[in-house]
Formats: structure tokens, sequence, C-alpha cells
């Protein structure tokens, strides 16, 4: 089922997601809603609070070099924890939550992480690139914060401002 995806500034993004205890059916229809709700919005990240439910529960859907997202493909994270991190990388950020705006961050290049999958059996992976930089993107909306907060002060003024007269013009 797709669900709806809330937007900034929706407060409830603000949220700092709890851990899943229960590894069940549950579970499982929201994860399926979260894949099926990403990709109706072309979206390659989802955390579960941007569909209103505070727990740590992310999915990620990487673009292959074939310009293909495959479901093989799709990472589904619960409880994740970050165990080390090292480097630094720019990349451009979108997120489903903040439409149209795109903005460079920096984030760690490469990351460990410890996460549970849907069957509740523990995973530690290290990721880089792309994938580090969207499981901290995703990571960070579980702890209550977008990628906007990460922009320079300018830029999030100017984001500010054109945020604003964007909600004028469709009110
Ligand atoms: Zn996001």
């Amino acid at each position: 089922m797709i669900r709806e995806v809330l937007t900034y500034p929706n407060p409830k993004l603000r949220t700092v997601s709890k851990d899943v205890t229960d590894f069940d059916v549950n579970l499982h229809t929201l994860l399926d809603d979260m894949y099926e709700t990403m990709l109706h919005k072309n979206g390659v990240g989802l955390a579960a609070i941007q569909v209103g439910v505070a727990l740590n529960i992310l999915v990620i859907n990487p673009i292959d070099e074939e310009g293909e997202q495959k479901k093989e493909d799709l990472l589904e994270v619960i409880n994740p924890e970050i165990l080390e991190s090292e480097g630094v990388i720019v990349f451009q950020e979108g997120c489903l939550s903040v439409p149209s705006v795109y903005e460079n961050v920096e984030r760690f290049k490469k990351i460990k992480v410890k996460f549970f999958d849907r069957l509740g059996n523990e995973h530690v992976e290290t990721y880089e690139d792309f994938m580090a930089v969207a499981l901290q993107h995703e990571i960070d909306h579980l702890r209550g914060h977008l990628f906007i907060e990460k922009l320079t002060y300018l830029k999030r003024k100017k984001f500010e401002k054109e945020w604003k007269k964007r909600a004028k013009e469709k009110a």
C-alpha cells in the first residue's frame, strides 16, 4: 500500500524514532509499504518517520550502472547503529520530505553499520560512497533531522525564503 509522505515543515519529522522490538508481520507490511511508497515517489531511500511511523526503520534502493532500480539491490535496515566512520564526501542530496530541493551535503565517505534485517538477523557491514551517504541521510531522519539542517547559514536562509514563496504559490 502506498502511504502518504510527510513533508517539511511537518513537526512529526523531528521525532526521534524508537527501536523495533517485534520482527513480525506488522513490520513486514510496513517495510513492503515503504518500498512501494519510495518507488511510487521515484525515491532511492525512505525512513519510517517519513510515512509517520516513529520506528528505527529505513529502506534504500540504489540505481545501478545501467540506470535500473532493481529490487534485488533493496536494502532494508532496522535499528541501525554506526560503529565506525571515516573520510569525507560531498554529495548532492535530495529528500522526498523536501521535494525539488537538491543541495550538496558533506558526509562520511565510509561507514561501518550494525543493523537487523526483517527477520531479526544481525548484520555488520561496511558501506562507501552513495550507500554510505544514503544511510547517513536516512539515519538522520530516524534521529529527527533533515539534510537541509546541514546547509550553510546562507543556503539555509535562501532555502527558507524559496520554500515560503512556494508554499504561498500553492495556497
Ligand atoms: Zn530524506
